[in-house]
């Protein structure tokens, strides 16, 4: 979003002195395209007069009085002007506390356009937050649709409004529209220069929206631009890889006891081909837990180390690494692949060595958490970096993964599908691919709620699912007990439920602050089956793979966010049996609460679920990066104006297969904003 002809310093703005200049650089506000830019939070429609006997019945009116008579309320310095107005209906009082300078303004006889909330009090129609204006200006601020600023201390709407007026006025209606003239008339946008005078000076509610979906269009479309330029940048050279008889993949899917899912084999084809092709890959893979992602990265790294290059695994926890290398180890080792894993809690000489095999290349894959980036770790010839539950990462660390080797291919993977909005903003620079298809034979889980106080009754149901060899999980939104929350937590919980309630059973306690050595054994015996219940915190969340596990309890479901909720309820129902999740939901239900655990148990979809996500939390928390600023846009909304964003999308498109140096005489401008105002800080895009 952009006026590159007035990137003039604001103070050769009318009316606008240092200390003016000081205020506003509080709110960014540097040039003239900065205020100019500077659009409304919301507007008053004052273009209907009332009377100031209206004052009874309506919350707040817009009237012209005639001054009567001045008066003060209190005596020294607390002295406080009251100003007495009529017109032809009633007559009332102004009471000005802190704007005493009133009185030279709000001259006896003279008339003035009032608009503000007014109250019968003390006998008599009163009001202390009111605007006035003389009712000779021009452009004025009443009987129009008024503008409300955001402000800042110090600033005040009638200032704000007169800058950005004279700002206004200062300005060639010629100025260039930003976006081709093709794609205005297409979506029959107006020019630049209407649009910015229908954002300020809008003479119809209608005209308002209209112009706000032109500056959204050209915000976004410039920002698929710039996105989609990086990705047809990422060229590089494949030497190794030009002629693999793929003998592993053959293997492997030989030993496999399934067939895989028509989606795992279209997405292992958009794979092969990234790693195939002359650019490097930068992909994001998105399917619901336990739809075989995993797999599918495998039997694709697979292909890279035939080829002799290394592939990495990167997961977000130490627990996740360990079964992830078991699984590893079962399916790829018998294949003559050598696999290692590395995590923090590695030390000492094993480190050393796991090291020195990386950097002279005896290590084919690793998995690992985030160590297997740290600056000590070389790898010989690193061609691939596969990056599991992407989501708990951050989109920012996506920059630091490829720096290991010369642009390996990236495969990032989720089991939080992405709303398809944020797949074309926040990953707009990636492939992606999606498996919606789960694998044959699973039923769906059913989702049981319950408010606090029937706990009875769902331990009493965890019982009969124990008696039939089942294991259930027991999830609490804290580790200890707390001062501040009243929330069951999962320590007591823990002994709760063993020396009360299941005193027959087997039952451990996992959480992130049990070292992680214990942590492991733990899991271990909960996947053999010797633990019945296990008590956690969200640690079970991602990941976390036990079939015979067949019961969910969640209690505070109303504490944990949708992505949580989902990701939990999927560690079960990831074998044969019917599955059950469990909601407790306390007392205290804020309407989000209620949102989310309504979602939860209307649908088991991830991607419907994620678009609901988006809908209650927003895009920056959704994507962990709300202080960041990151996706912040001026006049787009991402979640609303979807529509306009899968258009911006397109016709970038459209224009970088056709035109992709802006040569035609019709797309010229944008090769002159591209270079005179480059638009977006794209810090947080990979490569380039
Ligand atoms: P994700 O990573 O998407 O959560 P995984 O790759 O871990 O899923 O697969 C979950 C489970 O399903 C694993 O036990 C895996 O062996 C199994 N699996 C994967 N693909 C298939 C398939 N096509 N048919 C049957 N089972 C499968
Ligand atoms: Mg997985």
């Amino acid at each position: 979003m952009f006026l590159r002809e007035y990137n003039k310093d604001i103070r050769f703005v009318k009316g606008v002195g240092p200390v003016v200049t000081k205020i506003l650089s509080r709110l960014g506000i540097k040039t003239v395209s900065d205020l100019l830019l500077h659009f409304p939070r919301s507007y008053e429609d004052r273009r209907h007069i009332d009377k100031l006997a209206d004052a009874l019945t309506k919350s707040s009116i817009n009237a012209v009085v005639r001054v009567i008579a001045q008066d003060s309320i209190g005596w020294g310095r607390k002295k406080t002007l009251k100003v007495y107005v009529e017109d032809s209906s009633a007559r009332a009082a102004l009471v000005c506390f802190g704007r005493n300078y009133l009185s030279s303004v709000l001259i006896p006889g003279r008339s003035f356009f009032v608009s503000g909330k007014f109250a019968y009090k003390f006998g008599e129609i009163q009001s202390t937050s009111f605007e006035v204006e003389k009712c000779s200006t021009s452009l004025s601020d009443f009987a129009r649709i008024v503008p409300i600023y955001p402000l800042t201390e110090g600033l005040t709407q009638n200032l704000i409004r007169r800058i950005v007026r004279n700002a206004f006025l200062s300005i060639d209606k010629r100025i260039e529209n930003e976006i081709p003239s093709y794609l205005a008339v297409k979506y029959s946008f107006p020019g630049k220069y209407e649009t910015l005078r229908k954002i300020h000076f809008p003479e119809a509610l209608e005209d308002i929206e209209k112009a706000r979906r032109a500056l959204a269009y050209e915000e976004l479309f410039y920002f698929q631009l710039v996105i989609l330029r990086k990705r047809i940048k990422r060229i590089v050279v494949r030497t190794s890889r030009k002629t693999i008889p793929f003998s592993l993949k053959k293997k492997l899917l030989k030993r496999l006891p399934f067939k895989l899912t028509r989606d795992q084999l279209k997405v292992l084809a958009e794979v092969e081909h990234d790693l195939f092709s002359e650019h490097s890959m930068m992909r994001m893979l998105q399917g619901d837990v336990g739809c075989g992602k995993t797999l599918v990265a495998f039997i694709s790294a697979l292909s890279v180390i035939e080829a002799g290059e290394q592939a990495a695994l990167m997961v977000p926890t130490e627990l996740l690494a360990r079964q992830h290398a078991e699984n590893a180890a079962l399916l790829l080792e018998p294949l003559g692949v050598r696999i290692a894993i590395l995590t923090g809690s590695i030390s000492g000489r094993e480190r050393k060595y796991l090291l020195s095999s990386l950097k002279n290349g005896d290590i084919e894959l690793v998995i690992g958490t985030h160590a297997l980036f740290s600056s000590d770790v070389e790898y010989n010839n690193l061609g691939y970096v596969i990056v599991d539950e992407q989501h708990r990462f951050g989109v920012m660390q996506r920059v630091a993964l490829t720096e290991k080797g010369s642009s390996p291919d990236l495969l990032l993977m989720t089991a939080t599908p992405i709303p398809r909005t944020l797949s074309l903003t926040a990953f707009g620079d990636l492939d992606i691919s999606w498996i919606r298809e789960m694998p044959k034979g699973r039923r769906k889980i059913i989702t049981h709620l319950a408010r606090e106080g029937n706990e009875d009754k769902v331990y009493r149901r965890i019982d009969e699912e124990l008696d039939k060899k089942h294991q259930a999980y027991f999830v609490y939104p804290l580790i200890e007990e707390s001062e501040v929350l009243s929330l069951k937590d999962a320590e007591s919980m823990y002994k709760y439920l063993k020396e009360e309630v299941f005193k027959k059973r087997n039952i451990a306690l996992i959480h992130s602050r049990i070292p992680e050595p214990e942590k492991s054994k733990v899991m271990e015996r909960f996947i053999s089956g010797s633990i019945d219940i296990l008590v956690s915190t969200s640690v079970v969340e991602v990941g976390v793979d036990v079939p015979n596990a067949t019961c969910m309890v969640i209690e505070h479901a109303e504490r944990f966010g949708l992505s949580a909720l989902h990701q939990l309820r999927g560690r079960v129902g990831r074998g044969k049996d019917q599955s059950f999740a469990f909601l407790i939901y306390g007392n205290k239900l804020t309407e989000d609460g209620i949102k989310r655990l309504k979602v939860i148990m209307e649908t088991t979809d991830g991607f419907k679920i994620s678009e609901e996500d988006l809908k209650i939390r927003g895009p920056g928390e959704v994507l962990g990066v709300k202080q960041s600023g990151f996706l912040k846009f001026k006049a787009a909304d991402i979640v609303n104006d979807a529509d306009i964003l899968y258009s911006a999308r397109k016709d970038a498109e459209n224009i970088l297969n056709s035109d992709p140096g802006f040569i035609n005489p019709e797309n010229r401008v944008i090769a002159r904003v591209l270079t005179e105002a480059p638009p977006f800080d794209d810090t947080f895009l990979q490569g380039g």
